[in-house]
């Protein structure tokens, strides 16, 4: 008998957060309710026609059709450098520190590859996107969590790293505007990082997906505006939130030259990097006509009015993001994530993520995303308030 037997890599793996709630869902869908899925982070807009246009000319053209540089094209890579430069005031070579990726997800999964050896420490946020502890196990090392928590802004405290572990860790992932928290970080948290990478000798990993899906005129600032921060570490970036670009895999990272080069190595032995076709509409989203993330930050804003205003009159208290496109929503005292995401599938139809899935101290929160249309979000409060808890 043949069996097939799996690496301890595969087997290690924590369970998939969505697989449980998939499975409930699917219960739930198959008694005849109508689902409101407010669990999966992913724009139900469409991505703006121009950047579309774009593609479609540059897929027409065969030199488009060989491998591409595993690195990105000079002109995307330009392009990045020049947004950088024109979004934060940040200089990048884009010869050296700028490195083309399909979709950030595909960089942050491979960057810990690049400097953790097995037995290495890597410093990650708890909760968080799962991307960070996976690679790092994927790579052999071992994560560290850094719990956020309300008390401290859902930034971690670097203070209460053990000196011990620090010394031992080799890189730290941050990420903000924060997923699953909508958690802000400034110029001072920024500052903090640069000092303890430099003191601990740690390479940052900075995840910016959601650095122009803010509101209210917030914009965020980069890492890379702390002094220092080039030095130390790398961040990256990714058009799938900030165009409706998320099928369509690209991202980008801008960072110190070796750490860049350093994620390259990697890259080139094991993809040929993004279709050229969609880094040409890549090039069209970033220089093309800026008024669609405009428009597209009125919608979301409008969307996240209706959810706060409306969960808080059903009594469960929220604050307004001042970024990203989720909401972090305490749970009614008493209950578990669990229980009561189960409570909102079972008698209302509503999916949301359980906080504890993306980490310990995520516990007692669910997590609930803006990506349906305002009369669907009305609908959703509207149930939620005819839910006993
Ligand atoms: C969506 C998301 C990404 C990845 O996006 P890509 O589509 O792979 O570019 C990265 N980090 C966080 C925190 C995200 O939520």
């Amino acid at each position: 008998m043949f069996s097939v037997a799996l690496s301890n890599r595969i087997k290690n793996l924590p369970p998939y957060l969505f697989m449980e709630i998939d499975r409930l869902k699917e219960q739930v869908r198959s008694k005849g309710v109508d689902i409101i899925d407010l669990g999966v982070g992913d724009p139900d807009l469409p991505t703006p026609e121009n950047i579309i246009k774009k593609l479609a000319e540059s897929a027409a053209d065969p030199a488009n059709h060989r491998y591409p540089s595993y690195s990105g094209m000079n002109e995307f890579n330009k392009v990045v450098a020049d947004w950088y430069l024109r979004r934060f005031g940040v200089k990048a070579d884009y010869r050296s520190e700028v490195i083309t990726l399909i979709g950030s997800k595909e960089g942050l999964a491979h960057f810990p590859l690049a400097f953790i050896n097995p037995g290495d420490l890597a410093l990650v946020p708890s909760p968080a996107y799962p991307v960070y502890n996976v690679a790092t196990m994927f790579a052999g090392g071992e994560s560290f969590f850094m719990p956020l928590t309300a008390e401290n802004n859902f930034l971690p405290d670097l203070a209460a790293i053990p000196s011990d572990v620090a010394d031992r860790a080799k890189i730290m992932f941050i990420n903000y505007p924060n997923n699953p928290t909508g958690a802000v970080a400034g110029m001072d948290f920024y500052n903090a990082v640069v000092a303890f990478a430099k003191k601990h000798n740690i390479i940052v990993c900075h995840d910016a997906a959601y650095s122009e899906l803010a509101f209210d005129g917030y914009k965020p600032v980069s890492f890379l505006n702390a002094a220092g921060a080039m030095e130390v570490g790398i961040e990256f970036h990714s058009l799938s939130k900030t165009y409706n670009m998320t099928g369509w895999r690209i991202g980008f990272a801008v960072g110190r030259a070796e750490i860049v080069a350093a994620v390259g190595k990697i890259k080139s032995n094991i993809d040929s990097g993004a279709f050229q076709a969609v880094q040409w509409a890549g090039i069209e989203a970033l220089t093309g006509d800026q008024t669609v993330v405009a428009d597209l930050m009125k919608i979301y804003t409008e969307r996240r009015n209706v959810l706060v205003s409306g969960l808080n009159e059903a009594g469960l208290h929220v604050e307004p993001p001042k970024a990203t496109f989720y909401l972090w929503i305490k749970v009614p005292s008493g209950w578990s994530s669990n229980d009561f995401t189960m409570l909102l599938l079972e008698k209302a139809g509503i999916v949301t993520t359980p906080g504890n899935g993306f980490g310990a101290p995520g516990e007692g929160y669910i997590r609930m995303t803006l990506c349906l249309p305002v009369d669907r979000l009305k609908e959703a409060v509207n149930r939620i308030k005819g839910v006993g808890f």
